[in-house]
């Protein structure tokens, strides 16, 4: 997906709507066993100025994993919203800290996959009070007691 914004200007259009979809490349993923559910969503706006952009929306995406606790399969959906702020590579404000764009073009699936990343969970449950499993024998303690005496 990217945004040019040389021909927004042209056409004297100062904020866009825009929506896309795309399947990210799984290794995004930190969780073990972890893939997408289905192509992220991304929608939003863009506005343009002269050496700037600003690029706000909202990024919706499912994940498929293992509970962390239990290991039973675990769909789970979630939701960024993001406001983020482009500078042109000719800008004289533009350093490291913000992000930047190149040729009046915005590529936004790197920074997507970045808010991504940065938003996922270390762990999933397949519900809040899972119990896990028994460190003892095994046994899926949502199912029951195993018996086991645990110290
Ligand atoms: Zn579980
Ligand atoms: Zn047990």
């Amino acid at each position: 997906m990217i945004i040019d914004l040389k021909a927004l200007r042209q056409k004297g259009i100062k904020s866009q709507q825009f929506e896309f979809s795309y399947l990210p490349d799984g290794e995004l993923l930190s969780l073990p066993d972890a893939k997408f559910h289905d192509d992220v969503k991304v929608e939003g706006v863009v506005e343009v100025y002269d050496d700037e952009a600003y690029v706000s929306g909202k990024i919706t995406y499912g994940i498929d994993a293992s509970c962390s606790r239990c290991l039973a399969p675990t769909t789970k959906f979630f939701e960024i919203e993001f406001d983020e702020k482009f500078v042109s590579e000719r800008a004289s404000s533009a350093d490291e800290d913000c992000l930047i764009y190149k040729k009046d073009k915005i590529e936004l699936i790197p920074t997507v996959n970045e808010l991504i990343m940065t938003d996922m969970p270390y762990a999933v449950y397949c519900k809040d009070d899972c119990r896990g499993l028994c460190p003892n024998c095994g046994k899926n303690l949502n199912d029951g007691a195993c018996g086991c005496e645990i110290l």
